[in-house]
């Protein structure tokens, strides 16, 4: 059998029921190949980009998966497109947005995927979330610990217990 790969997945939200649109897409990507290991806390954080929108909700995610990177991909945009995630300005107003960060060690570049995600170190959303979780993982990839703009909402113990127990 294909050996799991780790993976630490971005997911952010910004239009109804923030916190609940975060439990689901993990309740979805959970249901869908990705094996639990652990989250950080749920920051809310000024938008990036397109600035006149709401502030967003946003965390990491580390699961582990056998999937292929782009199966995985493909898993992290049918959770966008059952949270019925708006598309009609870029970077702007969404129920839920997954961005792949890392999956092990690769380095890609593919039309459809980047890894690792060629923004997340411009952006404290990510930083943030994945500096609280793993700092060791912030020193392999020489990503900045910028937290400017982010604001703890919910620590990852809270975020856990209120997800369904089949799931971890
Ligand atoms: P966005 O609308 O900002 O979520 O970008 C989605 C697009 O980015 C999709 O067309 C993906 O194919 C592409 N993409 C490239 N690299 C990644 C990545 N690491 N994670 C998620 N989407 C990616």
């Amino acid at each position: 059998m294909k050996p799991f790969a780790q993976t630490w997945l971005s997911l952010g939200s910004n239009l109804g029921d923030r916190l609940d649109n975060l439990l689901a897409g993990a309740a979805f990507l959970l249901s869908h190949g990705l094996e639990w290991k652990n989250c950080s806390g749920v920051y809310e954080t000024e938008p990036v980009g397109y600035t006149a929108q709401p502030d967003f909700l946003n965390m990491v995610i580390h699961g582990e998966t056998r999937l292929s990177p782009l199966d995985l991909l493909e898993v992290c945009q049918q959770a966008e497109k059952a949270l019925l995630r708006e598309r009609t300005i870029r970077w702007g107003p969404r129920t839920l947005d997954v961005d792949i960060l890392l999956i092990d060690d690769l380095v890609l570049d593919l039309p459809a995927l980047t890894l690792p995600h060629p923004r997340m170190a411009e952006r404290a959303f990510v930083l943030g979330p994945l500096g609280e979780m793993d700092p060791g993982l912030m020193e392999k990839w020489a990503l900045p610990h910028i937290t400017e703009g982010i604001r703890l909402r919910m620590p990852a113990s809270d975020f856990r217990d209120r997800l369904s127990p089949k799931f971890i």
